[in-house]
């Protein structure tokens, strides 16, 4: 760790909605900032215009939020480095451009690029990649290859170049990764970058390593997909004058697909059946529609919890964490250097967790939600006991919301298998005794109603089994499910004969 004070940013492309693995990587910034007592930036890296898609800086503003992961300074709160949208801050590049080319480190090329084209398709077809630096760059269209005046004319005649950088001929550049360790690259395979297009925009490289200088960052913490971009970012840092005081880097491991090899990507989750992006989105371009974690119905702390356990591990046997915990645990040495795989039956068991420990309160105003959406509404005492009786066996809200279908509409069809094996002859007589029994119970709780029925039950000298299997196919329709006696309290004693005598008209005439 370097002494600087702490500031790590978040720093996405807004070309589209962010992605479960943009998320990890907000989150590990924010917990790096919070464990350490420092910042956490949000900067907006839009200087591709061509990819640009509106709304997605609004969606990711929100998904921050939703994940609740406070922004100190950026995009949507302001600060002191202010703007933090780099197409507001091209004039900031265009300055250190100028310099690095007056001090000969970057140089102005007017290649057209579909003369670049043809050479990339020639090298390929020889088997090369063509790269655009040492090796050639004397022969192509640049200010370094052709006389000053040249340049000076295609200037005049209102060509508009790219600044390239110009990259050491063959050098070894040994780099520091906190998660990897020592990182090498040979600079005779890296090509010239552009750093200033022609359209007035530098490129996310030039733009990234400016900002991160002028910003005080002091520990980038990206996706493993920047790796290759290091070398390039380290002698850019060079380059600028700005080494001894260049940031720590920790590159995080990919998230992998559930089952197969490679990287999970937005389409395994349609594929798939379940969300790789925080919340809902459309696409306003090509209209795809994505399924989101928010809408499907995860707690947002469920799927922080998810997230942080992608590549990190606490170094014990904790599985739940709060973001406060995450906060003060949370170090980039145990972030691991290997693909992690993203389980998708994880995610629902940490969301089965968190609702578990959500006050019942909660689950019902979830519910009715739910219920109002399809026209049911029903008091709020009613909700909370049913949520409180259903929420052992289910992952989410909508789990609740589907096993209580019978509360609120009585069975039109009845377990077949249920029926066969436990509606004998006697059943309807039975039950017509149960029902007149329960109508005597007051006040009708399962501490009353249990001990009456097992009384009854035992005086008959039949068995519990199959009369309580009886019983709860006519009030259910089903052959199992939660506690029959808080299941008849929450639906009254009134719904509870009603049904019993329903059940005992339909199946008798049946049998
Ligand atoms: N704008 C880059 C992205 O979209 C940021 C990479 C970095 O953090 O340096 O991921």
């Amino acid at each position: 760790m370097n002494n600087k004070r702490v500031r790590v940013r978040f720093a996405p492309s807004p070309t589209g909605a962010l992605h479960l693995g943009g998320v990890r990587t907000a989150l590990f910034n924010y917990l790096f900032a919070r464990r350490h007592g420092g910042d956490f930036l949000l900067r907006v890296e839009d200087t591709d215009q061509g990819r640009f898609v509106p709304g997605a800086e609004e969606y990711i503003i929100e998904a921050l939020k939703w994940c609740g992961l406070t922004i100190d300074e950026g995009v949507s709160v302001g600060g002191p480095h202010a703007p933090y949208r780099q197409s507001e801050r091209s004039e900031i590049y265009r300055q250190f451009t100028t310099r690095l080319v007056a001090e000969g480190r970057a140089y102005l090329a007017f290649d057209p690029p579909g003369e670049l084209n043809e050479r990339r398709a020639e090298a390929e077809a020889r088997g090369d990649a063509f790269i655009y630096g040492a090796k050639n760059r004397d022969s192509l269209r640049n200010s370094l290859a052709l006389p000053a005046e040249e340049v000076e004319r295609l200037l005049q005649a209102g060509e508009k170049p790219v600044i390239r950088f110009k990259m050491p001929a063959d050098e070894e550049i040994i780099l520091q990764d906190i998660i990897r360790g020592e990182v090498r690259f040979n600079t005779s395979l890296l090509d010239d970058k552009v750093l200033f297009k022609a359209d007035g925009m530098p490129t996310y490289h030039l733009a990234n390593v400016v900002d991160d200088h002028l910003m005080e960052i002091s520990h980038v913490i990206r996706g493993e997909e920047w790796l290759p971009s290091f070398p390039l970012h380290a002698l850019l840092y060079r380059a600028l004058g700005w080494e001894k005081n260049m940031p720590l880097f920790a590159h995080l491991p990919l998230i992998l697909k559930p089952v197969g090899n490679g990287k999970l990507s937005k389409r395994d989750g349609n594929k798939m059946g379940f969300p790789v992006f925080p919340m809902e989105f459309t696409d306003p371009v090509t209209g795809e529609k994505w399924r989101g974690y928010k809408e499907d119905g995860y707690f947002p702390e469920a799927f922080v919890n998810m997230l942080a356990l992608l590549g990190w591990n606490p170094g014990t046997e904790q599985e739940l964490f709060s973001l406060q915990e995450l906060s003060e645990a949370f170090s980039l040495e145990r972030v691991n250097r290997s693909g992690a795989r993203f389980s998708p039956e994880k995610a629902r068991w940490f969301n089965h967790k968190y609702l578990q420990e959500k006050p019942d309160e909660v689950l019902a105003a979830g519910l009715a939600r739910l219920l109002e959406a399809e026209g049911t509404r029903r008091e709020e005492q009613e909700l909370v006991k049913i949520c409180r009786l259903l929420k052992e066996r289910a992952n989410f809200v909508q789990d609740i919301h589907a096993a209580a279908r019978f509360f609120f509409h009585p069975p039109r069809v009845y377990d077949e298998k249920g029926t066969r094996k436990n509606w004998k002859e006697e059943t309807p007589a039975l039950l017509g005794e149960l029902a007149r029994l329960l109508e005597e119970i007051e006040p009708f709780i399962p501490s009353n109603t249990e001990p009456a029925v097992r009384e009854w039950v035992t005086g008959k000298g039949v068995g519990l089994g199959q009369i309580m299997n009886a019983f709860r196919l006519a009030i259910t329709g089903f052959a199992d499910g939660p506690r029959l006696f808080d299941v008849i309290e929450i639906l009254g004693k009134e719904e509870t004969t009603r049904r019993l005598a329903v059940a005992i008209e339909r199946l008798s005439s049946n049998t």
